[in-house]
């Protein structure tokens, strides 16, 4: 979805909805140890966890390489996203929309709205039609050839589109039929139903909201199956068929199966394996294996064995190995030829089927296999090339264990010293990421800052009694009020939001320094103290420089002189 910006309030919102605990712990398996969560650092190799997830700041701090932010940096480091990206997945893991500012999003939203209504609305039309017309029994007939059950196609709401051309513009608006690509128009303003005489099966997405559909002939003409185009409601690159019933039966599988087909899909389901999902007659991509690493820590890519299946699995290997971070595992499964998985789950009974996915190659077993077979590694040549093949895809992997693992295997079997790191980039993160020069504020002023930044509630305590600004008065003075009048104003539910406030502001350092200082337990207690404490600092500093200037000064500093004095001869 584009355009229109994203409303501030949203995003604060949305960050106080999530946890960042539960959304790193889906991504990065966290223990906790005290008041924080743990892990080994996403963003570089340790062997000790030093990656740290605070769930009262809504902040995450790796003290090896630096790496730190809220709930949104996280997901924009992670998955290699950019802002808005970041923002709608962090809204597709809270269940929820992103609205638009602009008026033209609203409306349309509002269109989007009656597009679903369509969509919903014509899938019932489709079940109807199955059910009810004379055609619609050439349709069921089809299903029962393939052995599917009435259960399993009530299940996934299969359908049936008639051959009439006229079948949907009798019923819907033109316009809306174009605008989801039940209609397709042609070269002279004419239109034309997209379905005829097919088997249709309703795309749901996650909420379970029909999105698009796939339709198969009943015969071998072709072609034999036909998807939505891209339209408002539907994009193939990220959707997958069958996650919304397969959530349903089961919200966190153990494995998720990827397969060719639709039909492959529903016959597993009935078969009782009811944790399969396909492509929608595209490449896998990133966004299908991210979607799925959300729900389940292994993906098992069951392809067919002739040739088509191979390069499917081959294509699929780029967006695979960007996503390959420690905890998350690819196994493939090539189907014997001749076999799609209906036919061999019935030919070899469910156990088997599913001993043969636990058994199925683990993909780095696969690729360096599947390497292995195209070149002479008897020869240095055959190596070179071997090495020059594999490497683009190392280089993909996430830093992690795995990346390491993967890259003495190359070096074993290249017999060099192939590296993988990427040092350059890897520096690069290093070095935006250490603080630049150290905060000149002495340690009082930093620790009241950072409590302040760390426990957002504490304004409430400055906001009751007042900020006697003049007060305020030490080296780095002025960038403290800045940010103090910031918190002022913008009452920061917690830490995760209030560097939201700063993202890309010269200060957005500082902030995240100090969201990072180390705070005991219960230090809010000490607040109160340090505040006055730091104000008496302040004072005693003004109180010297006017003593210092005494006769020098003017009336007005003389009467400020005068006033201290009294001050502080109360003390
Ligand atoms: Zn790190």
């Amino acid at each position: 979805m584009s355009g229109g910006r994203i409303p501030r309030a949203f995003i604060d919102d949305l960050l106080v909805r999530i946890d960042i605990v539960e959304l790193i712990d889906s991504h990065v398996p966290l223990k906790k140890t005290g008041a924080n969560y743990v892990a080994r650092c996403p963003f570089h190799s340790e062997k000790t966890p030093s990656f740290s997830v605070n769930s009262n700041k809504q902040f995450f701090h790796c003290f090896g390489c630096g790496a730190s932010g809220n709930a949104i940096s996280f997901l924009m480091e992670f998955n290699h996203l950019d802002f808005v990206e970041a923002v709608e997945d962090l809204a597709a893991f809270a269940g929820i929309d992103v609205p638009r500012e602009a008026a033209v999003a609203a409306a349309d939203k509002a269109d989007l709205q009656s597009l679903y209504d369509l969509m919903e609305q014509a899938a019932d039309f489709y079940v109807q039609q199955l059910r009810t017309s004379a055609a619609g029994k050439q349709a069921v007939a089809y299903l029962k050839k393939r052995d599917l059950s009435g259960e399993v196609a009530a299940t996934f709401r299969l359908g049936y589109a008639p051959a009439d051309w006229q079948a949907l513009t009798g019923r819907f608006d033109q316009q809306a039929l174009l605008a989801v690509g039940l209609l397709g128009g042609n070269d002279n303003g004419g239109v034309y139903a997209r379905f005829r005489h097919r088997v249709m099966f309703p795309i749901r997405d996650k909420r379970g909201r029909v999105i698009g559909f796939g339709g198969r002939v009943l015969d071998d003409s072709l072609p034999k199956y036909l998807n939505s185009p891209e339209t408002p409601l539907f994009h193939k690159g990220r959707e997958v068929y069958g996650l919304y019933e397969l959530l349903k039966t089961n919200p966190k599988p153990q494995r998720i199966v990827l397969v060719e087909g639709y039909l492959d899909v529903i016959a597993l389901a009935q078969l009782g394996i009811s944790y399969a999902v396909a492509a929608l007659g595209t490449a896998v991509s990133q966004a299908h294996l991210e979607l799925l690493f959300r729900y389940t820590p292994e993906l098992v890519f069951c392809f067919d064995g002739d040739n088509a299946g191979r390069e499917a699995i081959w294509k699929a290997m780029d967006a695979a190995f960007s996503v390959l971070q420690d905890g998350r595992q690819i196994r493939i499964m090539l189907l014997p030829q001749g076999h799609d998985p209906d036919s061999w789950v019935r030919s070899q009974g469910v156990g088997a089927f599913s001993a043969d996915l636990q058994a199925s190659s683990v993909l780095s077993d696969y690729f360096f296999d599947h390497l292995a077979a195209e070149f002479n590694l008897g020869e240095m040549e055959g190596r070179a090339q071997y090495v020059n093949k594999a490497k683009p895809y190392l280089l993909k992997l996430p830093y992690s264990i795995f990346k390491d693992m993967m890259q003495a295997r190359l070096q074993e079997i290249s017999k060099s010293a192939v590296d993988v790191s990427d040092k350059t980039a890897r520096l690069n993160y290093r070095l935006a990421r250490t603080p630049q020069k150290k905060d000149s504020a002495p340690p009082l002023e930093r620790r009241t800052l950072a409590m302040l930044v760390q426990i957002p509630s504490l304004i409430g305590v400055l906001e009751e009694q007042g900020v006697d600004w003049d007060a305020l008065d030490f080296k780095g003075a002025d960038k403290f009020k800045a940010i103090l009048q910031v918190l002022l104003a913008e009452k920061p539910a917690t830490t995760g939001v209030l560097l939201e406030h700063y993202r890309g502001h010269p200060d957005e350092g500082i902030i995240t320094q100090l969201a990072a200082i180390k705070l005991e337990a219960g230090v809010e207690q000490e607040f109160s103290g340090a505040w006055e404490k730091l104000l008496e600092q302040g004072i005693d500093a003004r109180f010297n420089r006017l003593l210092a200037k005494a006769d020098s000064g003017s009336e007005q500093e003389k009467e400020e002189f005068r006033k201290l004095s009294m001050h502080r001869s109360r003390k």
